[in-house]
């Protein structure tokens, strides 16, 4: 485990990490998601060595890495904007990472082709970064990150940058050097559908806080906060909770809430006709989404795209929860 303890950091009156702890498994993919804000360029910034906390520690081998210097912490990092060499072939930034070492030239080369094998550029080391494409530039600005082998790769949203088809390729292709490599990732996104598919472990960000850590299926389905249920835009509804039933507000006799439930939009199941409203569709890449007026509650859930016709707006249905996650309060 990398161990990060209560790290805080503020800028002026800005608290970029408000006491954040989080247990980092090794040799895995752990994935920071966490909107626009949240502190995760920050966190990465610390574990790299480019920014100091206010307080706080890392503690990796046992020892607290921020006491050491960058370049002794056995860290790399990947930016969103590949920030190359210009005047430098591919094959010498990509080995630039190694010339501060003792290294032979051949050991060099063994090594330049071995990260430009793992990320498929074998064929461009030649090549001058203008003469790029942004995906093939990104794939080089991480063939240098691996090059020196880390013991920690730090993963600044290195697919934002890339359009749709190439970024998915991409994160498959992480995923897959992440496996061959045994090195730990730390992946910070915005994306849900990037950190849910690359991720082994899972924490979330919101507002410099740490609000949800543990495995991307648990956290996802059954967030133990609201902040986490409002990144991922999960519904949040208040109802009455007994041992036995669950009384929703738009159902009969609610006097009082006791609970909150939080439910993702693919676990709201529209069936029958009851005393709820279809307010909107929409088609998205894959999936439909019906928005849903339930009395006063608001409800979003999705169906199948193919199926998203059968809808009509203004249409009367029921609606069924598939085991929302309950909190007593
Ligand atoms: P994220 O990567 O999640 O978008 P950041 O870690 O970049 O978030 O930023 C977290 C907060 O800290 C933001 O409010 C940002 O404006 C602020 N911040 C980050 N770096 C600096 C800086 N160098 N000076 C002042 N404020 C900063």
């Amino acid at each position: 485990m990398i161990i990060v303890e209560n790290l805080t950091k503020k800028y002026d009156k800005t608290i970029a990490l408000n006491n954040v702890s989080m247990k980092i498994p090794i040799g895995k993919i752990t994935v920071v998601l966490g909107p626009s804000g949240s502190g995760k360029t920050t966190l990465l910034r610390i574990i790299a060595g480019l920014e100091k906390p206010d307080t706080g520690r890392i503690i990796v081998d046992g020892e607290d890495i921020l006491s050491k210097p960058p370049w002794e912490r056995g860290v790399s990092m990947v930016f969103q904007t590949p920030s190359l060499f210009p005047h430098m072939t591919v094959y010498d930034n990509i080995a630039f990472g190694l010339e501060a070492r003792t290294m032979s030239k051949k050991e060099i080369k063994e090594k330049v082709r071995w990260a430009a094998n793992l990320l498929h550029i074998d064929h461009l080391l030649e090549k001058y970064p203008e003469q790029l494409s942004g995906g093939e530039q990104q794939r080089v600005a991480l063939a240098r990150a691996l090059v020196v082998e880390p013991k920690i790769l730090l993963l600044d949203e290195p697919l934002s940058n890339l359009d749709l088809a190439l970024r998915e390729e991409l994160r498959y292709e992480l995923k897959s050097i992440q496996r061959r490599t045994g090195i730990t990732f730390i992946h910070v996104t915005h994306d849900q559908d990037e950190a849910l598919e690359l991720a082994d472990y899972l924490v979330v960000l919101y507002k410099g806080m740490k609000v949800e850590e543990g495995p991307p299926r648990r956290v996802y389905e059954y967030p133990e906060t609201i902040e986490a249920a409002k990144v991922f835009g999960h519904n949040i509804i208040r109802a009455y909770c007994s041992d036995k039933e669950i009384t929703y507000p738009w159902s009969k006799g609610l006097v009082e809430t006791n609970c909150t439930l939080i439910i993702p939009q693919h676990k709201i199941i529209v069936s029958g006709k009851d005393n709820c409203v279809i307010i909107d569709k929409i088609y998205r890449r894959n999936y439909g989404l019906l928005i849903i007026k339930c009395k006063e509650t608001i409800l979003r859930t999705v169906v199948l795209l193919r199926e998203l016709d059968n809808y009509v707006i203004g249409e009367k249905i029921g609606i069924k929860m598939i085991d929302p996650k309950i909190m007593r309060k």
